[in-house]
C-alpha cells in the first residue's frame, strides 16, 4: 500500500511533464537529425532570407523555452499546494481523532477502536485471555477546580489524569476521554478480571490524593463503572452498561468503583418501564380506588370504607400499591394520583349511607406537600362530600421529622373538618412519641400484631397496652388485619372499637360496594371462610 503511494507521488503530473519533455526531445531530436532537417532548414532560410525565418525559429526556441519554465514553476507550485492540502488533511484527521487537550483519542475515535476490539474478540472467541475488559471513569469535584482556580488549572488536572490512566494501562491498552472529565480505559487482552480491578483500586487510591498543578494542589478523585465485553455485544450496549456501573458506583459514594449487574440494570429498566406506564396510568386515570370495610367490632356493622387505590397492569396484572406508591413519590406524580383517586372515591361515597367514613391514606411525601390541604378543601367543594366523613391516614415517617410543622397541619386539617388517624402503629419507633405530641383523632394497630393474635401471646399484651393507651387519650382504635374468627373474637374481648380484615372483605371496586353493604354483617365471626374480593 505504502509502496503504491509512493510510486503515486513519484508519477504525479508535475513529474509527467518533465518527463514528457525529456521524451519528446530524446524521440524527435534523432528523427530531425536523421530527416537532416536542421540541414534543410538552413537551407531554406537562406534561400527566403527576405521571410527572416532565423528570428522566427529563435521566437519559437524562446517561446519554447519561456513554456517550460512556466511549466516548471506551476508545477512546482502545484506540488507546494499538494503538500499543505496534505499537511491540512493529516490535521483534520488528528483533530477529528484526537483530544486536542490531552492527545488521547476522542470519543468517536475511541468507539472504532473498541468496535475493532470486539470484532477481534467474536473473531477469537470468548476465550478466556480473549475477553476484554473496559473501565470508564468520571472525576469526582471536578467543577469546583474550574471554578475555583480557572480553566488554565482545570486543564492540566485532565492532562494529569490522563497521563496517571496511560502509565497505568501501558502501551497495550488503550486510554480515551469521552467528555469533559469522563475517560475510559480499554484493557489489553491478558488482562482479567483481577487485573482489571487492581489496577482501577489503584486509580482510585492515587487520584484521590492531591494533585500538584503549579502552585495549587488540586482534590478531586475519580469514580469507576468495569464492565467485561462479550463477543456479541456492539460499542453502544458495552458503553450503555459502563455508564450503568458507573452510575452504580457513584450512586454508594465518590471514590469507588464498581462492576456491571446485570441483574440490577434489569431492575432498574423494569423500573424505569414501570415508571413510564404509572405516567401513562395516572394520566389515563388507571388507577382506580377500590374500598375495603371497616366494621364495628362488636356489632358487626360497616362503619365505614377505606380506599386502597388498584392499578391493573395490561401485562404485569395487578401492582401492589406498597410498589407504585413509592414509584409516584419518586417521579413527582403521587400529588396527581392523590387527588385523582381522593376525587373519585369522593364521588363514589356521596351515593353511600351518609353514616360511612371514607378512609384514605395519605404518604409521607403527600403530607408535606403545601398543597395537600388546598387540594382536599378543593375536592371537597367539588365533590359536596362532608368533610366531617373523611378520615385521613398518615404513617409516621410522614410526621416524626418535623412534629411541630405536622402538629400545625394536623390542626389545620382538623379546623376543615377532616379527622386524621395514624396508620400501621407500632412498626416505628416513635409511636408513642407520635401520639403524645399531634392531635390524632385515632389509630391503626399494624395487622402485623392482629393476624393470628390468639396464637401469639406477646402480641396479645402489645394490643391490650395499645388499646387501654388509645383510650386514656380518647382515641378510636382500629385493628387490621382480622382473617379469622378467633382475631375478631380477640380484638372485641379487648374493647377495640373497629376492625378491619380479609374476614370481613378484601377491598373490591365501587360497584361491588353496595352489595358488599347489603352483606349479613351479623353472620361474620361465626365464619372464618366468608372472605370475598381481591
Ligand atoms: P395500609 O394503609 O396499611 O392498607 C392496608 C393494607 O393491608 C392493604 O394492602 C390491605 O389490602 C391489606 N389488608 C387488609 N386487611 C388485611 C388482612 O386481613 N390480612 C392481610 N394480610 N392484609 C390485609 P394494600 O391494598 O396492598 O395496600 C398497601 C399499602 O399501600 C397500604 O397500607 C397503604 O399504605 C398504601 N396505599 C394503598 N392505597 C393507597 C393510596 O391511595 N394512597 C397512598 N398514599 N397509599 C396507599
Ligand atoms: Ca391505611
Ligand atoms: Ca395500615
Amino acid at each position: 500500500m505504502r509502496y503504491f503511494s509512493t510510486l503515486r507521488a513519484r508519477f504525479a503530473p508535475h513529474y509527467c511533464i518533465y518527463i514528457g519533455f525529456f521524451l519528446s526531445a530524446l524521440i524527435t531530436w534523432p528523427i530531425l537529425a536523421r530527416l537532416e532537417a536542421f540541414e534543410w532548414f538552413h537551407d531554406y532560410s537562406r534561400a527566403h532570407e527576405d521571410w527572416d525565418l532565423d528570428e522566427f525559429a529563435m521566437l519559437i526556441i524562446n517561446l519554447t523555452f519561456a513554456l517550460l519554465f512556466s511549466v516548471i514553476y506551476q508545477s512546482r507550485r502545484l506540488k507546494r499546494l499538494w503538500r499543505e492540502r496534505d499537511a491540512l488533511r493529516a490535521q483534520a484527521e488528528i483533530s477529528a481523532r484526537y483530544d486536542p487537550l490531552t492527545g488521547v483519542f476522542n470519543r468517536r475515535a475511541f468507539k472504532e477502536v473498541l468496535g475493532e476490539a470486539i470484532q477481534r474478540q467474536a473473531a477469537d472467541g470468548d476465550s478466556a485471555d480473549g475477553a476484554r475488559f473496559l473501565a470508564l471513569l468520571d472525576l469526582d469535584r471536578f467543577k469546583p477546580v474550574n471554578e475555583l482556580h480557572g480553566h488554565s488549572v482545570g486543564d492540566a488536572t485532565l492532562v494529569a489524569v490522563k497521563e496517571r490512566l496511560v502509565r497505568e494501562i501501558g502501551a497495550a491498552g488503550v486510554v480515551a476521554r469521552l467528555g469533559s472529565d469522563e475517560f475510559v480505559m480499554l484493557f489489553d487482552a491478558s488482562s482479567d478480571a483481577r487485573k482489571v480491578e487492581r489496577a482501577t483500586q489503584r486509580l482510585v487510591y492515587d487520584l484521590a490524593q492531591p494533585i500538584q498543578i503549579g502552585e495549587v494542589m488540586v482534590h478531586v478523585g475519580v469514580s469507576a463503572g468495569l464492565v467485561q465485553i462479550q463477543s456479541n455485544d456492539d460499542v453502544t450496549e458495552v458503553l450503555r452498561r459502563a455508564d450503568k456501573a458507573l452510575f452504580q458506583a457513584r450512586s454508594q459514594g465518590r471514590g469507588l468503583y464498581a462492576w456491571y449487574d446485570e441483574t440490577q440494570d434489569q431492575q432498574s429498566r423494569n423500573r424505569t418501564q414501570i415508571t413510564a406506564d404509572l405516567r401513562e396510568a395516572i394520566a389515563n386515570g388507571d388507577i382506580k380506588p377500590w374500598y375495603q370495610p371497616i366494621v364495628c367490632s362488636n356489632k358487626n356493622k360497616v362503619r365505614g370504607l377505606e380506599v386502597l387505590a388498584r392499578w391493573q397492569h395490561p401485562v404485569r396484572g395487578f401492582v401492589s400499591p406498597d410498589v407504585f406508591v413509592e414509584l409516584a413519590e419518586d417521579c413527582g406524580l403521587i400529588g396527581a394520583m392523590g387527588q385523582s383517586i381522593l376525587r373519585r372515591a369522593c364521588l363514589d361515597a356521596r351515593d353511600w349511607d351518609e353514616s360511612l367514613t371514607l378512609s384514605f391514606n395519605v404518604s409521607g411525601l403527600q403530607f408535606n406537600d403545601p398543597n395537600l390541604i388546598p387540594s382536599i378543601q378543593e375536592i371537597l367543594v367539588e365533590t359536596g362530600f362532608p368533610a366531617a366523613r373523611l378520615i385521613l391516614e398518615v404513617t409516621e415517617r410522614s410526621v416524626i421529622d418535623d412534629f411541630e410543622e405536622a402538629g400545625r397541619k394536623i390542626g389545620e386539617l382538623k379546623d376543615i373538618g377532616v379527622s386524621i388517624a395514624l396508620d400501621d402503629f407500632g412498626t416505628g419507633h416513635s409511636s408513642l412519641a407520635c401520639l403524645q405530641r399531634l392531635p390524632f383523632d385515632g389509630l391503626k394497630i399494624d395487622r402485623s400484631f392482629v393476624t393470628d393474635i390468639s396464637e401469639q401471646t406477646q402480641n396479645q399484651s402489645i394490643v391490650a397496652g395499645i388499646v387501654t393507651l388509645a383510650r386514656g387519650l380518647a382515641l378510636e382504635v382500629t385493628a387490621e388485619g382480622i382473617e379469622t374468627a378467633e382475631d375478631l373474637a380477640f380484638v372485641r374481648e379487648l374493647a377495640c372499637e373497629k376492625a378491619q380484615g380479609f374476614l370481613f372483605a378484601k377491598a373490591v371496586p365501587a360497584e361491588q360496594v353496595t352489595a358488599l353493604l347489603q352483606s349479613d354483617w351479623a353472620a361474620f365471626g361465626q365464619d372464618a371462610e366468608t372472605a370475598q374480593g381481591v
